[in-house]
């Protein structure tokens, strides 16, 4: 929430349950809990009304049942009773402003954390920001020597990283280029990554124009060089993928198809970075 507010996406006094959120709290616990526990926003997010500042609102005729409710498990089944929750008005002042905010941050990772995890958790905010930050520049500036020039030095890699990621989902609105499919849990997983049509280690290339939103399978395939993108935006298909044992199912009725291209034309790939992938990377036979 402390990110949000930090990112300038909390307008009102009104903590909604949206997948920005929620993809935020799944980064911290990536962090400090086992790999096999997962995560659910959804304990923190309801049993803090017991803290006395976290105050949720029920929707229309929806009071009784949270009141009553002692419990909650499934994230469908607290949006269906709350619209979000509401901070103590003092409260959201502090957060409102840096300043506090911050010292509120650290005061709260150095009450309830171990020493070796508050390290984590400060990294992790840190690159939070830095990653948003990265990612408005990518979505604002086409000019690819202006990203090469100003920003490759500025951001950790980390950083970097995930605001490629966050831009590319976003101009994709979440949707896999190549097979078209959007996938997202209510607290906001994907099942889109970012792929670079030029990979960054040879490109240096962040902007969306050199990225594609695509599915796990189709980024793999993308990258081995078993899809590729001819010149009008359709999908060629390599003949590699009906071979031998091979069972691509879905994979080879994508050819000839056009890919989901962004609404807005300036994120739409690159048409030389396109031909540096039929080039290099697609196994045409
Ligand atoms: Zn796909």
């Amino acid at each position: 929430m402390l990110d949000l507010f930090e990112q300038g996406m909390v307008k009102s006094n009104l903590i909604e349950l949206t997948s920005e959120l929620g993809e935020l709290f799944s980064q911290y616990w990536l962090k400090i809990v086992p790999f096999d526990r997962r995560g659910n926003i959804v304990l923190p997010f309801f049993h803090l009304r017991s803290e006395g500042f976290w105050h949720l609102l029920p929707r229309t005729n929806q009071e009784g049942a949270l009141n009553a409710a002692s419990q909650m498990r499934s994230l469908s089944q607290l949006r269906e009773m709350v619209i979000g929750a509401r901070l103590d008005d003092a409260l959201y002042n502090i957060l409102r402003a840096r300043e506090p905010r911050d010292l509120l941050r650290s005061v709260l990772i150095q009450t309830y954390f171990a020493p070796e995890l508050q390290v984590l958790l400060v990294e992790q905010g840190a690159i939070n920001y830095e990653s948003f930050l990265y990612s408005k520049k990518l979505l604002e500036q086409h000019e690819q020597q202006v990203i090469r020039e100003t920003l490759e030095d500025t951001y950790r890699y980390a950083a970097r990283d995930q605001g490629f990621r966050r831009a590319v989902v976003i101009v994709y609105a979440h949707r896999c280029a190549l097979c078209g499919i959007r996938v997202r849990t209510l607290d906001g997983h994907t099942v889109v990554t970012a792929a670079h049509i030029i990979p960054w280690s040879i490109g240096h290339d962040d902007r969306p124009a050199n990225g594609m939103a695509l599915c796990r399978t189709c980024h793999w395939v993308f990258d081995e060089g078993l899809l590729s993108v001819s010149l009008t935006y359709e999908i060629l298909a390599s003949s590699q993928l009906r071979v031998a044992d091979n069972l691509p199912g879905y994979l080879t009725s994508l050819e000839g198809r056009g890919i989901a291209r962004p609404v807005e034309r300036v994120y739409w790939p690159e048409p030389e970075s396109l031909k540096w992938h039929r080039k290099h990377i697609f196994r045409r036979n």
